[in-house]
């Protein structure tokens, strides 16, 4: 059977003029994206695959959390943001619309009216209390600069988790499972990143939250971190501890009073909140107690920017030749490609390897176009699939090049001795 996705291999030889940082200009080059418009993209197969796998991480940690899945819809009611009071907060970066009655909506930037409002006709004893649900969405914000490709787009995927309570206590209880579920989230990704202490800007709330900052130079963030205790925030968060003007010099650790701060920049990738009853008391989201009296809901929020943390993950992961994509969220595991496609030898053997490794179910991409070898290998570099697999001039003897993407070292071995290393 013909193998169709050697014509994933649309690669860009120069580099995009507008694309301003390193992973910009490589998911461009690779062929992971195209943009459509000013901060949206088209999701091209190779990177909806990488986005496909951040989903199942997601997914399956937020399982592991104990929460639900559900999907609410990207249009809402302005009404509801209006008895929110964020209609006015978001100001111009909400994306608005009129239907053909004339009713205003909201083209969600998130979902925290919506699902209150859903909530609120379901939950109906606080025995049934705590409650998480979760969904993967789009979200629709009118940045005022949307910038570098996926990190900051107009419309976005986010995985968007919202915990309802009876009281603090079970809030903050859940708010530390899901801190632990967003740790393991970003380690099962490859990411250097560090949970820090922040501002809960428009989402607002009472209690703690927290921002999980990717650490890279071309972040919009700066994160102050101690060097002696476990203090760790954003310098918006650290400014309020501090006098006017001093955040981002500042020497000394506020919390320990003996280390010293360091200051670094990041993306961030995902923010935590303690929203108590924000969003129930503005529109009246009960839940009857113990004593029969209503009280309302206590609620926390979980964002994780899915598309952003796509592009951090390429920032954090590349070389002068492309991207090296960590092996839980890599768009195939294996790369081969077959160096003279007219050569009968070559292309049997190669797709006998092809069709063993299917069998056991190890994704593999086969670049068998009519191209020059160097232009394919060069793709290969590019595109970073861990592990290579050159088909070449050693087929008569059934061994082939094998190598892999994050390291200089290549062998010529078997191919029974190849699909052991893969095993
Ligand atoms: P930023 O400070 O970068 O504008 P935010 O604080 O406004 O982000 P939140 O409201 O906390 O974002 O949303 C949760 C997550 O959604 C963020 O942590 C981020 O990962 C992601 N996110 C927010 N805005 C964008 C965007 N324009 N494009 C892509 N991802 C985004
Ligand atoms: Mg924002
Ligand atoms: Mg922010
Ligand atoms: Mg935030």
């Amino acid at each position: 059977m013909a193998i169709q996705n050697a014509w994933l291999l649309r690669t860009l030889r120069d580099v995009p003029a507008d694309a301003e940082t390193a992973g910009h200009q490589l998911m461009l080059r690779a062929g992971l994206i195209r943009q459509t418009a000013a901060g949206m993209y088209a999701y091209m197969p190779l990177g909806l695959r990488v986005l496909r796998k951040l989903e199942a991480i997601v997914r399956e940690e937020m399982e592991r959390a104990g929460a639900q899945e559900l999907l609410l819809p990207a249009l809402q009611p302005a009404e509801l943001w209006r008895q929110s009071g964020r209609y006015d907060v978001y100001g111009p970066e909400l994306m608005t619309m009129t239907d053909r009655h004339n009713r205003s909506f909201v083209l969600g930037p998130t979902h925290e009216e919506a699902i209150t409002s859903v909530m609120n006709g379901v939950i109906n004893s606080y025995r049934q209390l705590p409650l998480t649900f979760f969904q993967i969405q789009v979200k629709f914000r009118d940045e005022m600069r949307p910038r570098s490709g996926l990190l900051r787009g107009r419309e976005f995927l986010m995985k968007d988790a919202y915990s309802f309570h009876s009281d603090w206590d079970g809030l903050k209880r859940t708010y530390a499972v899901m801190y632990k579920a967003y740790c393991r989230i970003f380690n099962r990704c490859g990411l250097n990143y560090r949970a820090v202490m922040a501002d809960a800007g428009a989402m607002g709330g009472d209690g703690d939250n927290h921002e999980f900052i990717a650490l890279a130079d071309i972040g919009e963030d700066t994160i102050a971190v101690c060097n002696s205790c476990q203090f760790a925030a954003n310098v918006e968060k650290l400014q309020e501890s501090l006098d006017e003007g001093t955040a981002d010099q500042s020497e000394t650790c506020p919390s320990c009073e003996q280390g010293k701060l360091e200051y670094c920049k990041g993306i961030e990738v995902g923010h935590t909140f303690q929203l108590g009853d924000k969003y129930s008391h503005s529109l009246g989201a009960t839940v009857p107690g113990a004593h029969g009296r209503e009280s309302e809901l206590i609620m926390g929020c979980y964002g994780i920017g899915l598309s952003r943390l796509l592009a951090t993950i390429v920032e954090q992961h590349h070389d002068q030749r492309g991207i090296i994509w960590p092996s839980a969220v890599a768009p195939y595991q294996v790369h081969m490609t077959i160096i003279a496609v007219k050569n009968e030898v070559q292309m049997k053997l190669a797709h006998q390897l092809y069709d063993r490794l299917a069998e056991v179910g190890i994704e593999t991409l086969l670049d068998d176009r009519d191209e020059r070898a160097g232009v394919k290998l060069h793709d290969a570099e590019l595109i970073g699939i861990p592990i290579r697999i050159v088909v070449g001039k050693n087929a008569d003897e059934h061994r082939v090049e094998y190598s892999e993407r994050s390291s200089e070292t290549k062998e010529v071995v078997h191919v029974e001795k190849a699909l052991e290393l893969l095993l």
